[in-house]
């Protein structure tokens, strides 16, 4: 055959992928060749990409051996046959009718050539074209060597038509079974490899979820795969060899062209490569499956959207089984998966490195606090003492009391923002209470009152406490959960008119204890309730801000509570005054 690609030798395709589907087509053309009287029996499947392959062949053993897995382009065939006599099924061709190279198809007896007219000539054609279903040509069945020497006559032609027949519904059915079994397989596979991208949270990690699972499903014998911009990488354990550069450099070309078309492509160094290819980027290609003892290379790009994301090569060696229609679809769908995964992963890992990112800053704003409160601490505590020092003289003149009453207030708010800074940082973890124990709140609720009577009634500010008796416990932290009381009864009586009211309340409620602490002050506008919990958060209202703060209270009140468990709920109307209430979970 003049245009046998490639080399003067027969070129081989692959073995059949699966080994029961061939047994049954061995039994199918062994029975032929009993009963239609020829010495060699074979079919050939046709390729998608224009060759026929040996599939099975019986006979004697040198005719087997030539012949097994010979690729042959369907073509010249094709044209031979339409010069062919029809017996029904079967299309001859006589030696001298055609312009078949059958030295290079793989294998011709050595029967006598100057034959007479009737006698059988090594060069005779005899086939049998199959069809599927759907009407595609797919196969074509051969004979060859007929026992008597005799090229069948009329009288023999019909009995031969009917094996052919039979033969033809059996191998089709077989090829067919074939194709479905491939398909399942490949719906199987796509589905795991589809999950294990799904889980993965990495674009690392999601590649190396996959590779066994495509390796597998694809029944590769290596895989590599490359991220742009990255390195490529053998994810298998078997592939042998990593591509150099210059084939990286090819393989991203193809896979950005590939992505474009929604293409994949397969090199095979014995074929020659489609026109449509730079003919030295495919050389490349070949000389690299050459380096890995590979027979063929399937190319699918990974991308999402307009991206060309990186690719995938799978290698099959001598022996391995062709690529199929169906494979390069699933390759196709298994790069557009993978790609939607890496894409969805790389997000992860950039919104994670962002999180950890703010999580750094937010740690070292943490420690830049209490390391400023710390260093503020020891010399507060000495001007406070030398202040108390300087009140106690006699002899000061009027103006120097009025300043150090002046400093006096200074230090005590500037004591109190380092205080708080303080208490902020060791509550900033929303969990971890350390020694944490059950909590009686009411003795610690009436303290707190007690504490903030003496001012309250200075401005004829009622507080009236109502605390349930045999309130449960809470676990917790007793000096962080005084904090959380502590200031809200504090700023109730602090936002509260002269002559006002604060009610604070301590009830068991559905497993949980709750405090509540209303006023009937100032109140806090819809748009400052959105904000009261922040750090440094003190509102905007001229009958608030008259009053002194840090704006930290109620930002320690928060963390506190939610370390605790619990939550902080906020009832309020500007004018109208608030009510606070603290939910804890009881201590069981
Ligand atoms: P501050 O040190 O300013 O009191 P807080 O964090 O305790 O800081 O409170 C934040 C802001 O919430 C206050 O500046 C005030 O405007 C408002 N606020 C808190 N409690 C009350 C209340 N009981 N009545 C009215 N406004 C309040």
């Amino acid at each position: 055959m003049t245009d046998a690609p490639g080399a003067e030798r027969p070129v081989r395709g692959s073995r059949w992928s699966d080994d029961s589907s061939r047994e049954a087509l061995q039994s199918i053309i062994e029975a032929i060749r009993e009963v239609a009287g020829f010495d060699v029996v074979g079919v050939s499947a046709v390729r998608d990409d224009g060759y026929l392959q040996l599939l099975c062949v019986v006979g004697p053993e040198d005719a087997r051996e030539t012949l097994a897995d010979t690729l042959a382009p369907l073509a010249p065939l094709l044209e031979a046959l339409e010069d062919a006599e029809d017996w029904g099924r079967l299309k001859y061709v006589r030696h001298d009718r055609h312009a078949l190279d059958i030295e290079r198809w793989g294998w011709t007896s050595d029967g006598p050539r100057d034959v007479p007219d009737g006698v059988w000539h090594p060069e005779d054609v005899l086939v049998a074209p199959l069809h599927g279903d759907d009407g595609r040509l797919i196969a074509v069945l051969g004979l060859d060597v007929p026992r008597d020497g005799l090229v069948p006559d009329e009288s023999k032609r019909p009995l031969l038509d009917v094996y052919a027949r039979q033969a033809s519904g059996a191998v089709v059915a077989t090829l067919e079974r074939e194709r479905m079994a491939e398909q399942v397989r490949l719906a199987a596979a796509a589905a795991d490899i589809v999950r294990r991208a799904a889980a993965s949270m990495s674009a690392e990690r999601t590649l190396a979820e996959c590779a066994t699972a495509i390796v597998d499903g694809f029944r590769a014998q290596a895989l590599w795969t490359q991220l742009v911009g990255e390195q490529p990488r053998a994810v298998h354990d078997d592939a042998p060899v990593a591509p150099p550069p210059e084939t990286v450099a090819v393989f991203e070309r193809y896979a950005r062209a590939l992505w474009e078309t929604q293409d994949v492509a397969v090199f095979a160094p014995d074929r020659p490569a489609p026109p449509s290819r730079d003919v030295a980027d495919h050389a490349a290609m070949t000389a690299f499956l050459g380096q890995t003892h590979a027979e063929s290379l399937l190319l699918a790009p990974l991308g999402s959207g307009p991206d060309c994301l990186g690719w995938i090569g799978m290698s099959r060696g001598h022996g391995g089984a062709e690529w199929s229609e169906a494979e390069a679809a699933m390759a196709l769908d298994i790069g557009r998966d993978l790609g939607r995964a890496l894409a969805s992963a790389r997000m992860f890992e950039r919104e994670h490195q962002l999180v950890q990112e703010l999580q750094e800053v937010a740690d070292y704003k943490s420690h830049l606090v209490a390391t400023v409160s710390h260093e503020l601490r020891t010399p507060l505590t000495s001007i406070v003492g030398y202040l108390e020092l300087l009140a106690g003289d006699p002899g000061l003149s009027e103006r120097s009391r009025t300043a150090i009453a002046a400093i006096e207030r200074g230090s005590t708010r500037l004591s109190r923002v380092v205080e708080e800074l303080l208490v902020l940082h060791h509550t900033a973890d929303a969990t971890g209470l350390d020694h944490a124990q059950p909590v009686d709140l009411s003795p610690l609720v009436a303290d707190i009152i007690e504490l903030n009577s003496g001012p309250a009634e200075s401005r004829g500010i009622t507080v009236a406490a109502s605390l349930q008796p045999s309130v449960a416990p809470v676990t917790g932290v007793a000096h962080e959960l005084e904090h959380v009381v502590a200031n809200l009864v504090g700023n109730a009586v602090k936002y509260t008119r002269d002559r006002g009211r604060v009610d604070v309340r301590l009830e068991n409620a559905d497993g949980e204890v709750v405090l509540t602490c209303s006023d009937d002050g100032i109140g806090i506008s819809d748009a400052d309730q959105q904000h009261v919990f922040e750090e440094f958060y003190r509102s905007t209202d001229p009958a608030a801000s008259q009053q002194s703060g840090t704006g930290l209270g109620l930002a320690i009140v928060r963390r506190v509570v939610e370390r605790h468990g619990g939550r902080i709920e906020l009832e309020s109307a500007l004018g109208a005054g608030s009510t606070f209430r603290v939910r804890l979970p009881a201590s069981a």
